[in-house]
């Protein structure tokens, strides 16, 4: 970035520049966000949209009123959500209309998609008993593997690659028959590059279930192009859809006749009222979810989205590389001398929305950070993460930050005894 516009050292006043000239900037205005606080835990629990207040008044006001006396056993709108939530997504992950649904947690869409994606193997490949993890995943994603095979009994095997370059070695046995993986990593912030990586998995006969929750609102996704065969993400990370909010599940319109939720229940069911003992699944994508969801909570995702409606991926991208170059290069001039490792790539290909760091002391000065009003993230081991969601975050936020960083480290102030507490780690 220094290069490219002619500037020595990197100022305030060029960060302000660069916020006048910023095609996003009209949107941090939809966020309820303290002026006092800069925010980068977008990647953890996205800001609140204002809008959320007035649907979640509305909904209670009028919509459960409106149900009781009108909708009951007439066509219930509420029922709709999960797939029109989910026609909103798919615009933001190349899928089509149809094809994602919103509804329960990423945890419980991993179990789904993954009892789906071995039920189609073990017809097609009856041999293949391997699932493949990273070993270094979010852990709940491992958990949800480990008690997937538990609950079959170990008939399946779960190897772990260190990453992405030890696939073709592991697929190369032909015994493998599902991978799992995360665009972007959540700690190291690294992007992976899906096409090639689906391409190469499925030379081997394997099938792939994707975790975006840390490349969706942030990353221009294509999974029908990229010929992925599952995916699964939040809602509640950059698309802002309040704490707890139901995740999605995205299946390869391929497999929309074989996918089978290990949960049979009456909404997956093809006729939700029938009295029949025996159970056959909808026709349509709602054989995705097994029960109602949580209105209120998917009503509020709606108002994430909308904002999303107001841009594009491509300018979100664009704005996430300006935003991470830039803080980057300023902890590099401001910070060089505070022993700071970069953990996140450099080159944009392969760089995420976040950018983590390793420091001996990255749980103090995280905690030193948040008392000077920064909010960053934790992670073990020593890694602080810094998100920018382009939809809030300016550059200005960027140089205070830095500068934040910058006094902490003179001062000392992670030495401050109270910030050496036990670690209570939030994810
Ligand atoms: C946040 C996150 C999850 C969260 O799963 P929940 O079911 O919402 O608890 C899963 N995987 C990754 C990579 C995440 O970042």
């Amino acid at each position: 970035m220094l290069m490219e516009f002619n500037v020595k050292v990197l100022n305030q006043k060029y960060c302000v520049a660069l916020d006048d000239k910023d095609e996003l900037q009209h949107l941090k205005g939809e966020f309820v966000l303290p002026n006092s606080i800069v925010y980068l835990g977008g990647n953890a629990l996205g800001a609140r949209p204002k809008s959320s207040n007035a649907l979640t008044q509305q909904f209670i006001a009028h919509e459960w009123d409106e149900k009781l006396t009108h909708h009951l056993n007439t066509d219930d709108h509420h029922t709709e959500l999960p797939r029109d939530l989910g026609n909103k997504i798919a615009q933001l992950i190349g899928a089509e209309n149809d094809e994602v649904m919103v509804a329960d947690s990423t945890a419980l869409n991993l179990f789904k998609t993954l009892t789906a994606a071995l039920k189609i193997q073990t017809k097609e490949h009856p041999e293949a008993n391997v699932i493949i993890a990273e070993r270094d995943a979010l852990p709940t994603d491992i958990h949800i593997i480990q008690s997937f095979i538990e609950f079959h009994q170990q008939l399946y095997t779960l190897e772990f690659i260190e990453d992405e370059y030890d696939l073709e070695q592991h697929l190369a046995t032909g015994k493998v028959a599902v991978v799992i993986l995360s665009q972007v990593h959540h700690c190291t912030g690294r992007l992976k590059e899906i096409s090639t990586i689906n391409e190469l998995i499925h030379q081997h006969s394997a099938l792939v279930i994707w975790d975006l929750c840390q490349s969706v609102g942030i990353y221009p996704i294509q999974l029908n192009q990229s010929q992925a065969d599952f995916a699964i993400g939040c809602t509640y990370k950059y698309l802002n859809g309040g704490p707890g909010a139901p995740a999605f599940l995205w299946v390869n319109a391929k497999y929309l006749k074989t996918f089978w939720d290990p949960l049979n229940a009456w909404n997956n069911h093809k006729n939700p009222l029938d009295l029949l003992d025996f159970y056959e699944p909808f026709t349509g994508q709602k054989r995705y979810m097994s029960a109602h969801q949580p209105i209120i909570s998917m009503r509020l995702i709606e108002c994430g989205l909308n904002i999303f409606a107001k841009t594009n991926l491509e300018s979100i991208r664009h704005k996430s590389l300006q935003l991470t170059d830039l803080f980057i290069e300023l902890m590099e001039q401001e910070c060089g001398d505070f022993d700071f490792e970069l953990i996140t790539p450099r080159e944009h290909q392969v760089r995420g929305g976040h950018l983590s760091y390793n420091h001996p002391f990255a749980y103090e000065i995280c905690q030193a950070l948040s008392v000077r009003g920064v909010i960053a993230d934790y992670r073990e081991t020593d890694i602080i993460r810094f998100a920018f969601s382009p939809l809030y975050i300016r550059f200005i936020d960027v140089w205070n930050t830095v500068q934040q960083i910058k006094s902490v480290m003179q001062n000392v102030e992670w030495q401050i005894k109270p910030y050496h507490v036990a670690h209570t780690v939030q994810y």
